[in-house]
């Protein structure tokens, strides 16, 4: 099983639904490949550490 959801938003890279395992995040209605979630999980980290220190 090999079926195509959709595009990381990001990217643009085809993101799919692997044995019903999705290669990437779907979240508040957007789509984006585990490469992108992680880069802009470890984006919105170092944000919030950078409002903690200036607080
Ligand atoms: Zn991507």
């Amino acid at each position: 099983m090999h079926e195509r959801v959709g595009t990381c938003e990001v990217c643009g890279r085809e993101v799919f639904c692997l044995n019903g395992f999705l290669n990437g995040v779907a979240e508040n209605g957007r789509l984006r490949c585990f490469d992108c979630a992680d880069r802009e999980d470890v984006a919105a980290d170092a944000r919030k550490e950078e409002e903690k220190r200036t607080e």
